[in-house]
């Protein structure tokens, strides 16, 4: 809750929210159901406060204000320092065929902008969640759950990571109320930056919170893997050259034996004679050595031998040295063939230790991404202009920029304006709910004014920002986030980041 808790007396006056259709009859000092309005002394207010962000760039590792960095800058017309209205505590206008609640005139870099700024309410929205670790969470498809409710389902697996699809609209409202109502917390949660713990249907319990290392079984991920067993053989092979005559890459994906690989033979490498279970896809390149898991690169291996499926005596011979190690280098064991061929456990030779090590150093460290989706394509764009499909065609031609909280938000190609934007660069709990159930998220629509006026927006609801800020003395200023592209910028510009 916001810094306006309501502590008048109930005078028993109750003012109906009409800002989504639940249309709440809040009585004096009590809340809507959301907890975002309130009746104060009989006027429905907003509860949180408006949130603008300030434009700064980032300077020997600190962000400092545009103006001290920019001094060609002349300022005029423009408040100092320049600042964005995002749609954090703007509020919502339903049904939307009225205008968003602050469409905001400025002017930046010489050309007359506006922005259109609203809280969106998304019935189809929801979270795709990366997990960067090659552990097996779950079978693809597998129910996530949340108190037992199913919020999402496991995904394809991405390059050494775990992709997990949350929210939508099926179990949002598809499902029985309380699947709705759980699925809600869980995306209000994740997208504002809280830790949940999804619990995956035959897999694992996974605790995850953006920006953050995931937490798989109650242990923390630190690494994501350099690559897959092949790739790993590419980066390092020429580094285990006359210190090891085999090297094999346990991985759940592509397991890598190093004289077979191409990398191999292109070093000269004698043939090893070791042959690895599995399916074998082209040279030295092995899928399905063991089952998937939690053990050696997201194998259910412990021992690394048990995916040795034979030893040719033909071609192996006694004293042969073998280096098996996982994609992170979290797990490596050193053997040496006895004159029986059998692998005989040895301490690791130091300059194996050393290309060990360095698998582990060109690991990322493993995160939680977590990235907000949602269609503005319905009748939000109503609040925006009399002429909704003009806006979609601005968007897709690069001509309006839309930001989420301020923060860059990829539109999908094709239809609509089907969103994403990673939540770390909102600011702080940008994010509400309302119970339909339905996120409320910030978004922004930012164009020149003259094409804002071509695409039939609401010309007379225009405001200039600094009536609206001093309008709004209660606003919340926060520090743009190093890294987004200044909203005001053209969505073409090249100094922006995508
Ligand atoms: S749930 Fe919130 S936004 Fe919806 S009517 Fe009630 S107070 Fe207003």
């Amino acid at each position: 809750m916001s810094e306006a808790v309501i502590t008048e007396p109930n005078t028993g006056d109750i003012v109906r929210c009409d800002a989504c259709p639940v249309l709440c009859r809040i009585r004096c000092g009590k809340v809507g159901a959301c907890d975002r309005y309130a009746n104060r002394d009989g006027e429905l207010i907003r509860l949180d406060p408006l949130v603008v962000t300030e434009h700064a760039i980032e300077r020997d590792g600190e962000l400092v204000p545009f103006l001290d960095a920019a001094a060609d800058w002349d300022g005029k017309l423009v408040a100092e320092p320049p600042v964005f209205v995002t749609g954090i505590g703007s509020g919502t206008t339903y049904p939307d065929y009225k205008p968003a609640p602050f469409i905001v005139a400025t002017e930046w870099q010489g050309v007359d902008t506006v922005t259109v700024v609203t809280e969106g309410i998304f019935s189809y929205c929801g979270a795709k969640v990366k997990i960067d670790t090659d552990r097996h969470l779950g079978p693809e498809q597998a129910a996530i759950r949340v108190d037992g409710e199913p919020v999402g389902h496991v995904t394809t697996a991405e390059y050494g990571s775990q992709m997990l699809s949350l929210g939508g609209v099926r179990h949002l409202t598809g499902g029985s109320k309380r699947e709705g109502t759980v699925t809600c917390a869980t995306l209000l949660a994740l997208c504002n930056g809280e830790a949940v713990d999804l619990t995956i249907d035959g897999g694992s319990t996974v605790t995850v919170q953006a920006g953050k290392a995931p937490v798989v079984d109650g242990e923390r991920e630190e690494r994501m893997r350099v690559g897959c067993g092949s790739a790993t053989i590419g980066i390092f092979a020429k580094q285990w050259i006359g210190h090891a005559d085999e090297v094999i890459v346990v991985d759940d994906h592509i397991t890598g034996v190093l004289s077979e690989h191409q990398a191999g033979r292109f070093l000269d490498m004698r043939p090893a004679g070791i042959r690895v279970r599995g399916r074998k896809s082209t040279p030295g390149r092995y899928f399905q050595v063991a089952e998937p898991g939690s053990g050696w690169g997201g194998t259910d291996v412990t021992d690394p031998l048990a995916i040795i499926d034979r030893i040719d005596s033909r071609t192996a011979w006694p004293g042969e040295r073998v280096l098996m190690v996982s994609t992170t280098g979290e797990d490596s064991a050193y053997f040496e063939l006895d004159g029986d061929l059998r692998p005989v456990p040895m301490p690791m030779p130091a300059p194996l230790q050393v290309v060990v090590d360095r698998i582990a150093e060109n690991c990322e460290p493993a995160l939680c991404t977590v990235l907000f989706m949602g269609g503005a394509g319905g009748s939000l764009r109503a609040g925006v202009t009399e002429n909704p499909v003009r806006l979609t065609r601005s968007v897709q031609d690069m001509i309006t920029r839309v930001t989420c909280g301020g923060a860059p938000a990829y539109v999908w190609p094709g239809g609509g304006i089907t969103l994403m934007a990673d939540v770390t660069r909102l600011p702080a709990n940008a994010f509400g709910y309302v119970p339909t159930p339905a996120l409320v998220a910030p978004i922004e629509f930012t164009l020149p004014r003259a094409a804002y006026e071509q695409l039939g927006g609401h010309m007379a609801s225009i405001r200039d920002l600094n009536a609206v800020l001093a309008q709004h003395p209660e606003l919340r200023r926060e520090p743009g986030r190093p890294g987004n592209p200044w909203p005001y910028d053209p969505p073409g510009d090249p100094k922006r980041r995508p």
